[in-house]
């Protein structure tokens, strides 16, 4: 029986979503591979089958929910990252198949969990082949992890792998406190946390004598950056000075945290990229107030000619939001003068999607899916030009 607990031991890990997702994997994978687990390219030689989730989006999740209805039976099966968060429990109603369910907060029990679900497997009296045989009180028990949102653990971060051997996603905050209407992060992520500054550069350290060059700072607001009197400039140039980096970039800012001062910086130190995402969502103001963005399309129009005036050739992209609730032609017809005049280098455009919990929930999503289509072709076909004029 111990033989063949051992044995299971090859990994098949898929990401969904942002890269706060992808570094998530990553994580996730040092910490396996530390513990001697092997990983496939193929969830069909795996013995364990982890899907690290996105929730941002109803289409994120559906894909998700089919994938593991995919999946052979006779193999553990984990649902991890903001999915997992915001279905907890009610997720094995609906994927029957999962072995174990862990929110963003807890991947630092992940090895625990999978070494608890093999034990189980090998030594149940009739395990038979499946993780799913042995009884349901200990198979309850090893499966329910709550998902508890508490700070992670600082070692999570110093496991050292990092997918690509030149480059690094290094996580400077986590979750979000912004609460933009629509938006289901601040729930599946928690509220705001920043990592300590000593321990961002001690991170970066350690990636630079293994040979990674290139530094992208990641969190779902970093203009917000704050640890003591230290902000995100303090960072870009403290960073910026260190010896072994070559590149440093970073993302994603939220505009009303965004300033002049970020633009100087952006200026003057030599490896940060002249690279801004910079979220407009609407260019409505109406809609911006709904989704509690906190700027006017004024403010966000004169924050863009004052990057484009202090960073020379700055390369500027967007996310937009088409259909958010109550939308009417009026209000993306502002949304489409303020796009077709800024003119970015390259933008994501969404549907609107409602999300549980989030304020927009409670409003009509009453633009027909249609109409929706409609806007979102509207605005693709511009950034289609856009992005063959500025190549970057
Ligand atoms: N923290 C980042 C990323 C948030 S999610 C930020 O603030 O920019 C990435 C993008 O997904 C958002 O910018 C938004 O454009 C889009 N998005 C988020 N929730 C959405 C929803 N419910 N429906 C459609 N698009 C959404
Ligand atoms: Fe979501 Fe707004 Fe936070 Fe971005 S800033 S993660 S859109 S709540």
């Amino acid at each position: 029986m111990e033989n063949k607990t051992v044995k299971k031991n090859k990994i098949y890990l898929k990401s969904f979503g942002c890269q706060m997702n992808l570094r998530d994997s990553e994580v996730v994978r040092g910490m396996l591979e530390k513990e001697g687990f092997k990983f496939v390219d193929d969830n069909k030689k795996a013995d364990i089958v982890i899907l690290n989730t996105c929730a941002v989006r109803q289409h994120a999740e559906d894909k998700v929910w089919s994938e593991i209805g995919a999946i052979k039976p006779g193999k553990i099966i984990g649902l991890i990252g903001c999915m997992a968060q915001n279905h907890k429990e009610s997720a094995f109603e609906r994927a029957p198949a999962l072995s174990f369910v862990v929110g963003p907060g807890d991947i630092a029990k992940i090895p625990e969990i999978i070494k608890r679900l093999l034990k189980d497997w090998g030594h149940s009296p009739k395990s038979g082949d499946s993780p799913q045989s042995i009884s349901p009180r200990s198979l309850y028990e090893s499966r329910i992890w709550e998902t508890d949102n508490s700070c992670r653990p600082e070692e999570i971060y110093h496991t050292g792998f990092y997918q690509d051997k030149k480059h690094a996603y290094v996580v400077i905050s986590e979750g979000c406190s912004n609460f933009c209407s629509y938006c289901v992060v601040p729930f599946a992520r928690g509220s705001l946390r920043h990592r300590k500054f000593t321990d961002i550069l001690e991170e970066i350290n350690q990636a630079v004598a293994k040979g990674i060059s290139k530094i992208t700072l990641l969190g779902q607001n970093v203009s917000a950056y704050k640890d003591g009197k230290k902000d995100f400039i303090k960072l870009l140039e403290t960073v910026n000075a260190m010896d072994g980096v070559k590149e440093l970039t970073f993302m994603t800012s939220h505009p009303k945290d965004t300033t002049v001062e970020l633009f100087k910086a952006m200026a003057t130190l030599d490896k940060v990229k002249k690279y801004l995402h910079l979220p407009l969502q609407s260019g409505s103001d109406k809609i911006l107030k709904l989704m509690n963005r906190r700027y006017s399309s004024k403010t966000y129009l004169n924050l863009i000619k004052d990057y484009r005036k202090i960073v020379k050739d700055g390369i500027l992209t967007t996310d937009i939001i088409v259909g958010f609730p109550s939308e009417s032609d009026e209000d993306f017809k502002d949304t489409l003068a303020l796009f077709k005049e800024i003119e970015f280098a390259g933008a994501f455009i969404f549907k609107y999607s409602p999300r549980p919990d989030t304020a927009a929930s409670k409003m009509p999503d009453d633009v027909t899916l249609a109409l929706k289509e409609k806007r979102h072709k509207i605005i693709l076909e511009i950034q289609r030009k856009n992005s063959k004029k500025y190549k970057w």
